[in-house]
């Protein structure tokens, strides 16, 4: 699905992988659960694009539904994978950044508990490690930024050029607009309010996030 001329979703994965596309080849932030790997390939066949065309393979953060698919695409694209530190530590080890706290219900939280152990994550070493403020040569710069709340060390992605912002799972969307990380999958609530704070203050136009639909005049849609 196409969100401006140089974005796309493809679609039917959890969580939401977005496709870039730059003269030099193609970026995918995040990779779904596991088996998505398969999806995206398709999706990037569908754009007249080869997997050797994907150049880099970015991660938000490390819960299986954002590295599920991470180790199979890079073994069939050869693409650069990049993760903060504290993420890849986690994605070396085979396993999320923090534990999901035991109360309350999600779907998510589901995926968690009951298919965890029969769908991990293969323990996977990033090439590059991502620090905040550093700046990607995607999109016509793509700004790393520290939105450690929903896991220690998550990451979104800002593209001042085309004002989209990549939020992983910092801020989730539906149909009313944009929300904070939520609650029972944060790893630290404090962090997760200040990483929509900070992000409100991009004057992002287009919203993708891991979950939920891409928010359009996104401006306004932010919580207070
Ligand atoms: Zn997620």
């Amino acid at each position: 699905m196409k969100i401006i001329d140089n974005v796309f979703l493809v679609p039917g994965v959890v969580a939401n992988p977005y496709i870039l596309v730059d003269a030099d080849g193609l970026t995918v932030i995040d990779t779904g659960l596991p088996r998505s790997e398969r999806k995206i390939l398709a999706y990037v066949a569908s754009l007249g694009k080869s997997a050797q065309d994907v150049k880099r393979i970015i991660i938000t953060h490390a819960d299986l539904d954002h590295v599920g698919g991470l180790s199979a695409l890079h073994k069939v694209t050869g693409a650069r994978t990049y993760a903060s530190k504290i993420e890849a530590e986690a994605i070396a080890a085979g396993k999320p950044s923090r534990q999901i706290k035991s109360s309350g219900f999600s779907i998510q939280r589901l995926v968690f508990t009951l298919l965890s152990p029969f769908m991990k994550a293969a323990p996977f070493q990033v090439d590059e490690i991502l620090a905040d403020g550093q700046i990607l040569p995607v999109l016509g710069g793509l700004r790393v930024v520290d939105t450690s709340g929903h896991t220690p060390g998550h990451i979104s992605l800002f593209a001042p050029a085309f004002e989209i912002l990549f939020c992983g799972d910092s801020l989730v969307t539906d149909e009313n607009g944009i929300h904070g990380s939520r609650s029972n999958l944060t790893w630290d609530d404090a962090k997760a309010k200040e990483a929509v704070r900070k992000q409100a203050g991009f004057g992002a136009r287009v919203v993708c996030s891991g979950h939920g639909p891409v928010v359009m005049d996104a401006t306004s849609k932010f919580p207070l």
